[in-house]
């Protein structure tokens, strides 16, 4: 029988638990099975200059697949890898499997830097920064060709510690991002206390600037005070053309998104950076 903490210390096990957890505890054991037998996967996502439409990074993005197809999706399995720990085994595994990847397209003589996002209990979970420090080392890829995605949940969570260990990353070289911003606590007033080199706007808000003046208004000014923080600013879930105008002419530096490529696997990703000069 299994007990769980309660209001009053401890309560038995609810049937409405056992069959919420149903699905999450179908998704655990997929997982563990995956994790052990090799099937996760990494698919890749051009980032592109807003002006040349040339790639120039990419987004490593887990994938959970059999024969091609989703078992499930990140916005399934992620939450259930956080709940159950399990994504420091596998945050661990896409970190190195990114960076081998990056390395041999630096090889390719492709420096392209790819980007990997971190969950919050991967982050806050003792010995991040000695992991990280050891897949550098092991794999050999330039730190500069490396950066991680964080949340401003994640970037908010520990106080100072958490801080500290964003300059630490970055003094190793690592950049850093802040991905799905305006989402989260989204203060403005906050980004200047973040060690961050670039800001990555939520596609929602990528999504209603053609339909919303008010979008468009706020999107532009996130624009210019993160330039005017000197970071780099780069816009997510871009599909259309008129998206893409507007935010260049917004002053926008990078874009990501279905206009631009979906995720893709590493072989076909390497054909597209083939197509252009080095
Ligand atoms: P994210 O980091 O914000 O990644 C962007 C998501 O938007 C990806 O979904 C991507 O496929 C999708 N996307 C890109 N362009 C477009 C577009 O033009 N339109 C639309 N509608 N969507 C677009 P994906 O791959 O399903 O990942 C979802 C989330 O799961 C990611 O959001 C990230 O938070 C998380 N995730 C994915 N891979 C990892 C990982 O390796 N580690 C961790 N911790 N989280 C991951
Ligand atoms: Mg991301
Ligand atoms: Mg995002
Ligand atoms: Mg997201």
């Amino acid at each position: 029988e299994v007990k769980m903490q309660g209001r009053h210390g401890y309560c038995f096990y609810a049937p409405e638990m056992s069959q919420r957890s149903a699905a999450s505890q179908r998704i655990e054991n997929v997982l563990r099975h995956a994790l052990a037998h090799g099937e996760l996967s990494l698919q890749y996502q051009p980032k592109v200059d807003a002006i040349h439409g040339h790639i120039v990074g990419a987004e490593a993005l887990l994938r959970l697949q059999v024969d091609g197809v989703d078992l499930f999706v990140p916005d399934q399995f992620i939450p259930v890898a956080e709940d159950t720990g399990l994504i420091v085994s596998i945050g661990t595994w896409a970190l190195r499997e990114a960076c081998l990847q990056a390395r041999a397209w630096q090889r390719e003589g492709w420096a392209i830097p790819v980007s990997v996002n971190v969950s919050p209990l991967q982050f806050q979970y003792a010995g991040f920064y000695e992991r990280l420090d050891a897949i550098l080392n092991e794999t050999g890829l330039d730190p500069h060709l490396l950066e991680l995605e964080l949340t401003e949940r994640t970037m908010m969570s520990g106080g100072d510690g958490t801080i500290r260990l964003l300059r630490r990353i970055r003094q190793r070289g690592v950049r850093l991002s802040l991905d799905d911003f305006g989402m989260g606590y989204s203060s403005l007033s906050y980004l200047k206390h973040f060690p961050v080199d670039a800001l990555k706007i939520d596609r929602v808000f990528v999504r209603d600037i053609t339909l919303d003046a008010e979008t468009a208004a706020i999107t532009s000014a996130i624009i210019d005070m993160a330039r005017s923080l000197n970071k780099d600013v780069i816009a997510e879930g871009v599909e259309t053309e008129v998206q893409s105008t507007f935010l260049r002419e917004a002053g926008c530096s990078q874009m990501q998104g279905f206009l631009f490529g979906a995720p893709m696997p590493a072989a076909k990703f390497q054909e597209r950076l083939a197509e252009q000069p080095a």
